[in-house]
């Protein structure tokens, strides 16, 4: 199998995916992937993605919470140090 985007070699990987869902933000982890070598490009089975949406619809009990700095683009406003 080989990359959709550049042809690369494509490797079975544990993949971090993160998932926006409304002011939420979804981080699982330990995903099975497809990633590729070169350009880290990832893919999902349709059954994995399926599981995924699993995680947004249902209200599993997170291993951990962790506080998100959120940026955007157009506003950048230097920290006081
Ligand atoms: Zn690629």
């Amino acid at each position: 199998m080989s990359c959709v985007f550049c042809g690369g070699n494509v490797v079975a990987k544990k993949a971090t995916f993160i998932y926006e869902h409304g002011e939420q933000l979804l981080v699982i982890r330990g995903v099975p992937a497809e990633v590729c070598t070169t350009c880290g490009e990832r893919t999902y089975s349709p059954e994995i993605t399926d599981e995924i949406m699993k995680f947004a619809k249902q209200r599993f009990q997170p291993i951990k919470l962790i506080e998100v700095p959120v940026f955007d683009y157009g506003h950048k406003v230097a920290t006081a140090v």
